[in-house]
C-alpha cells in the first residue's frame, strides 16, 4: 500500500505563497493586514507561540502588534484592551494567546473580542458560525487539518470521521467542519467507552487529546488518514506514530504536520479580515 506523509510545511509553504501575493495586492489598496497579539503573563511556550506567530506574519507582509501584559492584569484591563483593539480601524485580527493567567475571566475575555476580529475562531458566535457552516474564521487548528485534507485530495463525504477530544478551540469545530463536508463524525472523550472499538471503526482518525502517544497502532484500520493535532512536551504527538504508520494510508507528521498549517491558517484569516475592510 502506498503510504503517504501528509506534510504540513509543504501545504504551509503553497498557502503563504498565494497570501503573499495577496497582501501585495491589499497593499496597493492601502491595506496592511495587521494581527494584534495579547500576551498575558510570561509563560515561556506562549511567548515562544507569541513570537512564531509574529514572525511568520511578517514573513508574508503582515504587520504583527504585539501586546504584552504583566502577569498581574486583571480581567477589566484586558477586556479594556480587547475593546481598545476592537475599535482600532488598522487592527484586523486579534489573537488572545491562552491559557491566560487564572486569575483572568478567559471565556469573558475571549467573547468581547468582536465577531468580525475574531481570526482565532475563539468567540461563541465564531463557533456557532462555523457549527452552522458558515462563519468565516473557524479555530485555526481544525481549519488546518481541513486544509490537508483537501490539499492531498483526501476524499471527507460519507467517511467514517473519529474525532479523539471535544474542546472548544479543536475537537467540538473539527467534528462541525467534518460534518458540514458529509463526513459521519463521532467524536470521542474521555468518558467515552471503547474507545479503541470506536476508532477502529475510523475511515478518519482525528487525534486531539493532549497525550503523547495515546492513539495505538492497533486502533487505526488498514488504509485510515490519520491527522495528529496533539503537540506534547519534546514534539511528540498524540498518536503513537510508528505504529500508526503502519495501518494508515496518510499521516501526519510530529512536528511538521498540523502545526505549521494552523499558523499559516491564522495569516490567512488575518488576511481576509483585512480585505473586508476599506482603506
Ligand atoms: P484539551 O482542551 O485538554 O482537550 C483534550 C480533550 O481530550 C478533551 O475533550 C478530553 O475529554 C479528551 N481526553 C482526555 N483524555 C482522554 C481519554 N483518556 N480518552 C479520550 N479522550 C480524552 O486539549 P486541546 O486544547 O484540544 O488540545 C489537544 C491537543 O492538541 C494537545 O496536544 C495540544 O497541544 C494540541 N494542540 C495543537 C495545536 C496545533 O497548532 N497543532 C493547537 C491547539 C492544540 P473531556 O472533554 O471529557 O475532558
Amino acid at each position: 500500500m502506498e503510504k503517504l506523509i501528509l506534510d504540513g510545511k509543504r501545504v504551509s509553504q503553497t498557502v503563504r505563497e498565494q497570501l503573499t501575493t495577496q497582501v501585495q495586492g491589499l497593499k496597493t489598496r492601502g491595506i496592511t493586514p495587521c494581527l494584534a497579539t495579547i500576551l498575558v503573563g510570561n509563560d515561556p511556550s506562549s511567548e515562544t507561540y507569541v513570537r512564531m506567530k509574529g514572525n511568520a506574519c511578517k514573513k508574508v507582509g503582515i504587520e504583527s502588534r504585539r501586546i504584552h501584559l504583566p502577569k498581574e492584569t486583571t480581567t477589566e484591563e484586558l477586556l479594556d484592551t480587547i475593546k481598545g483593539l476592537n475599535e482600532d480601524g488598522a487592527v484586523h485580527g486579534i489573537l488572545l494567546q491562552h491559557p491566560v493567567p487564572s486569575h483572568i475571566d478567559e471565556r469573558k475575555a475571549f467573547e468581547t473580542i468582536a465577531i468580525e476580529k475574531d481570526v482565532d475562531g475563539v468567540t461563541s458566535a465564531g463557533y456557532g458560525q462555523t457549527a452552522l457552516g458558515f462563519g468565516k474564521y473557524p479555530s485555526c487548528t481544525p481549519a488546518a487539518i481541513m486544509k490537508i485534507l483537501d490539499f492531498y485530495e483526501l476524499p471527507i463525504e460519507g467517511k467514517h470521521a473519529v474525532v479523539v477530544g471535544r474542546s472548544p478551540i479543536l475537537g467540538k469545530p473539527v467534528s462541525a467542519l467534518l460534518l458540514n463536508r458529509n463526513a459521519t463524525v463521532t467524536t470521542c472523550h474521555s468518558r467515552t467507552e471503547n474507545l479503541a472499538d470506536i476508532v477502529k471503526l475510523a475511515d478518519i482518525v482525528v487525534a486531539a487529546v493532549g497525550k503523547p502517544e495515546f492513539i495505538k497502532g492497533d486502533w487505526i484500520k488498514k488504509g485510515a488518514v490519520v491527522l495528529d493535532a496533539g503537540y506534547n512536551k519534546g514534539n511528540i504527538g498524540d498518536i503513537d506514530y510508528e505504529a500508526c504508520y503502519e495501518n494508515a494510508s496518510a499521516i501526519t507528521p510530529v512536528p511538521g504536520g498540523v502545526g505549521p498549517v494552523t499558523i499559516s491558517m491564522l495569516l490567512k484569516h488575518t488576511v481576509e479580515a483585512a480585505a473586508l475592510t476599506k482603506a
